[in-house]
């Protein structure tokens, strides 16, 4: 079994400082890779690119970034939309445009679903992120991006088909947009952190005559009787339930803490909330 190239992603480990980005237009821009690119111009395309989500409301508040770039698909619909080898996918895995076949095809750009393929004027050329398959081919371990990603948020393997699945099942990584079919080979982890929404709010209870946090406590997000997510109130009594679906409409709360009823509420989500303050009652 022939070994691939892939990149998996941590989404909790990005913080935006985008060397990435910055990594492959030094690579790129003002330089000619002949057989792998044209130069990249040096204003208007992003072949990686970082998109910031803010989530929640004041007091519960969080940001997650999202690098992007080809996804180096092993059921590509920009293959198969090039008859005549102007995209091809390369036994390693890695997907390319021919600088020369492809020049003046401005249809390439439209046969991405991610929309990762870039147009460029002045060389009439579709271009995307290729996996710094010119370095590879010199030996390098790892594509530019890879090696300037200080937080080893993105991280690259050259896997056969069995250890990459095995990867994917035990560490749980996942794909973006798999209902396009194109079976990606960029990998992304805590991926909820910027497709999904959450519910916190902050746990109280009456202790001598004063509020104090309820800590340890277990709030249960609940869809026909059965646990959809969890999560445990922290020392502050601030609890985050996450990865629950954007407008995915309502749900029975659940909070459990010993010593104290059970109290139940309906939550209807549209987007990240936070429920403020909750009282519970001693038992
Ligand atoms: S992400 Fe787009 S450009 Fe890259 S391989 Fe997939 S379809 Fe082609
Ligand atoms: S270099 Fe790493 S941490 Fe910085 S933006 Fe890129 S993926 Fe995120």
């Amino acid at each position: 079994m022939t070994d691939k190239w892939a990149l998996f992603i941590d989404v909790a480990k990005c913080h935006n400082c985008r060397n990435c980005y910055v990594a492959c237009k030094d690579e790129h821009v003002g330089n000619a890779y002949p057989g792998y690119a044209a130069p990249q111009p040096r204003h208007g395309h992003d072949w990686i690119a970082i998109s910031t989500r803010e989530r929640g409301e004041a007091p519960m508040v969080d940001v997650a970034h999202l690098p992007t770039m080809c996804n180096q698909c092993e059921n590509a619909p920009c293959v198969a939309a090039s008859t005549d080898g102007a995209v091809y996918r390369r036994d390693d895995g890695i997907v390319m445009i021919d600088p020369d076949k492809a020049r003046g095809k401005r249809e390439i750009v439209d046969s991405c679903p991610y929309g990762a393929i870039w147009w460029n004027d002045e060389e009439r050329l579709p271009q995307k992120w290729i996996f710094d398959a010119h370095l590879i081919d010199r030996g390098w371990k790892e594509p530019r991006c890879v090696q300037a990603c200080p937080t080893a948020a993105m991280t690259s393997a050259k896997l056969d088909d069995a250890a990459l699945a095995a990867r994917v099942a035990n560490e749980g990584w996942e794909v973006l947009h798999p209902e396009f079919g194109t079976r990606p080979r960029v990998y992304y982890r805590h991926l909820y952190r910027y497709v999904a929404c959450f519910v916190g709010g902050t746990l109280v209870a009456q202790a001598n005559g004063v509020d104090d946090c309820v800590a340890g406590a277990t709030v249960e997000i609940r869809r026909d009787g059965s646990v959809v997510a969890s999560a445990k109130s922290d020392d502050f009594g601030e609890f985050k339930v996450d990865g629950l679906g954007e407008g995915s409409g309502t749900y029975e709360m659940v909070v459990r803490a010993s010593g104290y009823r059970d109290a139940r509420t309906a939550v209807t989500l549209g987007a990240s909330r936070y429920l403020g303050v909750l009282r519970l009652e001693r038992a």
